[in-house]
């Protein structure tokens, strides 16, 4: 599943190709047919990524709404767009480009009312300048559920996923069963910050790497942890180990990811 700095990368590469433009949309598969006409033919006035979503906003107080989920992807060029085939959600043209969307889990039309509804379930969003952790904090140093679980917890942290989630973990030394509340509050200052960190270098490079290898950085050197089950910790050695938390598989290292 795409995570936070793959929606804010987007934001980033579809403002120039829709802002200030009049953008015509269609869904040549016919789920989002109304929505595709009433939005069709305004002004794209801006882009809006938080969290795991995406709201493009058109003149009349009216945006798209979309939410990649597990499946969701978007395609893009210039010139003319390629034959429809498939399962085509959506395409947008706007001047000489294109954006086609397919499999997204959620493609609607928003009020300003809507919107404000989602964001208001949302935590704070690392990669906004103007979120801090605090409200993160308020909700995780009350909690019992584990901070592997909380992490993914929309409503506590919006866009983190599972490769941050299991990254963060190891570089904060932390074990994922720790409960929320035994989280230290300076374990999770610091936590807030490296994610902060870890997501913007996200959105520039348009991947995860945590382990500060330099570019170009093979897939098998980029992560700590995440997918590398029964392989030998980059630090001690201890095999990585994994087990399904908040439905997704978590990976770790039992010897150095401990409780407080
Ligand atoms: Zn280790």
């Amino acid at each position: 599943m795409p995570e936070g700095h793959t929606i804010h990368r987007l934001a980033r590469d579809h403002r120039p190709l829709l802002v200030g433009r009049v953008v015509s949309l269609a869904s040549p598969q016919g789920k989002f047919a109304d929505g595709a006409a009433l939005l069709s033919g305004r002004t794209c006035t801006r882009i809006e990524p938080y969290g795991k979503h995406l709201w493009y906003l058109f003149e009349g107080d009216l945006s798209l709404h979309v939410h990649l989920g597990l499946y969701g992807k978007w395609a893009v060029g210039a010139a003319a767009p390629p034959e429809v085939r498939g399962q085509l959600r959506l395409r947008m043209t706007a001047g000489d480009a294109w954006l086609d969307l397919r499999g997204p889990t959620a493609c609607e039309v928003h009020t300003r009312a809507d919107h404000k509804a989602v964001l208001a379930r949302l935590g704070p969003d690392p990669l906004r300048r103007t979120d801090d952790g605090e409200l993160a904090w308020q909700r995780l140093s009350r909690s019992r559920t584990s901070i592997g679980q909380l992490l993914m917890d929309q409503t506590v942290l919006a866009g983190v996923g599972n490769v941050y989630r299991a990254e963060l973990l190891f570089r904060a030394r932390l074990s994922p069963f720790t409960p929320g509340r035994d989280v230290p509050r300076e374990t999770w200052d610091a936590m807030w910050a490296d994610l902060r960190a870890l997501m913007r270098n996200g959105v520039k490079t348009n991947r995860i790497v945590t382990t500060g290898a330099r570019a170009p950085v093979r897939r098998e050197d980029a992560h700590y942890v995440y997918r590398r089950a029964g392989q030998p910790c980059r630090l001690c050695g201890t095999e990585v180990r994994t087990e399904l938390m908040a439905g997704r598989n978590l990976f770790w290292c039992p010897t150095e990811q401990l409780e407080p």
